[in-house]
């Protein structure tokens, strides 16, 4: 069989990340969180001194990238978020960013997860899950989440930069964040983890098999 591409696109905490690992590991397929390539373009920036939302500065970041920024610890939390949101919508980074992705799925396959993999990087990838959920179910998780961590935070704060995010993603002239017109739609916002993977194991079922030329010969997870 050709190698798979799962292609997973969504909003912020929707829980994509969380069940693109769990897929990729359970279909025995390499997994791209594409996000931290934003995130880690956005601190080179800030590490630099420059401005995440000047096209120079994004742009020689992201042509400067190594895979080891992408094992940062500081990734995460509301400055990463911003300086992400900031040099993504930047075409020149996106272009730069763009052969990394491709090439990563090249040999074997590949679970990504981002915001435009099944519109822009894999337009031909095999399953094109949208993973969506309420706002306040995505700031509620990301809440716990950064509670989890230590970390000072505030439930309205979250919420807040969440709309902001999504707002700055999908109304961005370059990749917005929409849906593929093929890709399968998932609302997580009433599903816990083991559910949405159970869900997505179904609905990744359904159309590698139906493109199976012997119906029923296409993948099947490993674990
Ligand atoms: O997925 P994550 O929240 O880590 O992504 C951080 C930011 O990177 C997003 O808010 C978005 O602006 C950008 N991004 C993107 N395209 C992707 C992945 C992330 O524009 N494929």
């Amino acid at each position: 069989m050709k190698s798979l591409v799962i292609a997973i696109d969504g909003p912020a905490a929707s829980g994509k990340g969380t069940l693109a690992r769990r897929l990729a590991a359970s279909f025995g397929l390499p997994y791209l969180d594409t996000g931290l390539l934003y995130r880690a373009v956005g601190r080179l920036v800030l590490e630099r001194g420059g401005d995440p939302a000047r096209d120079q500065d994004a742009e020689a970041a992201a042509l400067a990238l190594q895979p080891d920024d992408l094992a940062r610890d500081d990734l995460r939390g509301p400055e990463a978020d911003r300086a992400a949101s900031a040099v993504a919508s930047i075409p020149g980074v996106r272009a730069a960013l763009l052969g990394f992705q491709r090439g990563f799925a090249a040999s074997h396959g590949a679970v990504l997860d981002g915001r435009d993999i099944g519109t822009i990087v894999f337009p031909d990838a095999g399953v094109k899950l949208f993973v969506t959920a309420s706002l306040p179910a995505r700031a509620g998780r990301r809440y716990a989440e950064r509670l989890a961590a230590g970390a000072e935070t505030n439930l309205a704060e979250v919420q807040a930069d969440l709309a902001a995010r999504d707002e700055a993603d999908r109304t961005r002239a370059a990749a917005p964040l929409k849906p593929a017109a093929d890709a399968l739609l998932l609302d997580t916002s009433t599903l816990d983890a083991d559910q949405a993977f159970a869900r997505a194991v179904e609905l990744i079922r359904s159309v590698v098999n139906s493109a199976s030329p012997h119906g029923g010969q296409g993948v099947e997870p490993q674990g």
